[in-house]
């Protein structure tokens, strides 16, 4: 069997309906996300399908290069198209989020046309499964949204930290769903989060009792992360914004994280993530993919790989998402009793649908700043934090 050609499929799927409401008039271009998905054809029929993030549009044109690299070649030999993609890219910086993104989709197709050809699920490829059923935690900003949650059997939820005013809200949120639902918070890195104030909010979380305090400070300086991991007794997750091994190493060699939270359309690749999984599980630390912005083939994806790791915490599911999601790939995956099931088709499990896909033809691919237009640099508002570095200010921002 030979690789006959490589497709690539680029769309925009809409805002999330919780982030509109979070958002307002701008929900439709800042709450929405480029999905990238891919195609390799064989010279037998069968096709692989995988997803990319890392910069989708960007990531496309990574696919287009590599596709040179992978015509023609035997597409069960995984590991060594990795290593040649992988090698392609030297010229242009090996660790990034593009190039893993474009690994990532690449490899998930792969494994898709070796579990076709021998009538497996990829998780039976990879050594069989742990568990049989994958449990999710969704996000809530609201209680309306945390019960919905509560009553699909979910037994965790993420809500975001922006600024003092989520303080109240996660204890309400606390107050709702009781004591057996775990609660995480992401702060999201901002760039303008300093050590200092990350510790002085993770501090403040400390009663919540969290599953993690997400990216408390940017990721671009480990040694921040290191300052707040001393000072605060909230476990930490991080990791969502790094491709690879080499991406993840220093997080797990440092014990900087107590989850680690690599995505599963940029980081790497499903072998990657189970080496991410297995240089973290000696250290105690948990994987929990990334799936905030990605679409619904990187999920199937991301079930074989928590099926087949001894230490998978939880898998981050958008449940309340656009309704366009349910309309782009076949199946439909359905949580039940807070958990997704195990896919039991060969390869991956999902198909695209392409009529469906090309309906939403790509318009942006960056999010966009927010505008001085009476929601931004509000005074004890995080938008004020961007640019005001006074105490004074960051205080009425962060600290209650
Ligand atoms: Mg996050």
């Amino acid at each position: 069997m030979k690789i006959a050609g490589v497709n690539t499929y680029l769309m925009q799927a809409g805002a999330r309906p919780d982030l509109t409401r979070a958002m307002g008039a701008d929900a439709d271009f800042r709450g929405s996300r480029c999905w990238l998905f891919l195609e390799i054809e064989t010279d037998e029929g069968i096709t692989g399908v995988g997803e990319c993030s890392g910069w989708p549009r960007a990531v496309e044109t990574a696919i287009t290069d590599l596709s040179h690299v992978l015509v023609g070649q035997d597409p069960a030999h995984i590991d060594r198209l990795w290593a040649q993609c992988y090698r392609a890219m030297m010229g242009h910086g090996l660790t990034g989020t593009v190039g893993a993104g474009a690994l990532s989709g690449i490899e998930m197709a792969l494994w898709d046309i070796k579990g076709k050809l021998l009538g497996a699920p990829v998780w039976q490829l990879l050594g069989g499964a742990i568990r049989e059923r994958i449990p999710v935690y969704g996000h809530a900003h609201t209680a309306d949204e945390a019960l919905a949650l509560k009553d699909l059997g979910y037994s965790a939820l993420k809500t975001p930290f922006t600024g003092i005013v989520d303080f109240d809200r996660i204890g309400m949120l606390r107050d709702t769903v009781g004591p057996e639902i775990d609660i995480a918070v992401d702060a999201h890195g901002p760039s303008w989060m300093s050590a200092a104030d990350a510790i002085l909010v993770g501090r403040e979380l400390e009663p919540y009792d969290l599953l993690f305090y997400e990216d408390p400070v940017p990721p671009e300086n480990l040694d921040m992360l290191a300052r707040v991991r001393d000072h605060v007794a909230v476990p930490l997750a991080a990791g969502e914004r790094v491709g690879t091994v080499h991406g993840c190493r220093d997080y797990i060699e440092r014990d900087l994280v107590d989850v680690i939270q690599p995505d599963t359309g940029r980081g790497g690749g499903i072998g990657q993530m189970r080496k991410i999984a297995a240089m973290a599980e000696p250290h105690g630390i948990m994987l929990a993919p990334h799936s905030g912005s990605l679409g619904p083939v990187a999920e199937f994806a991301a079930l074989h790989i928590m099926a087949t790791v001894p230490n998978a915490l939880l898998l981050e599911r958008i449940e309340f998402d656009w309704p366009g999601r349910y309309e782009v790939v076949t199946p439909v995956l359905k949580v039940e009793h807070g958990c997704l099931p195990l896919p039991t088709a060969p390869g991956l499990g999902v198909e695209l649908v392409k009529d469906e896909i090309a309906k939403y033809p790509v318009q942006r691919n960056v999010t966009m700043p927010p505008k001085d237009d009476g929601r931004a640099y509000v005074a004890g508002t995080a938008g004020e934090a961007v640019h005001v570095q006074t105490r004074r200010a960051r205080a009425r921002t962060l600290r209650r």
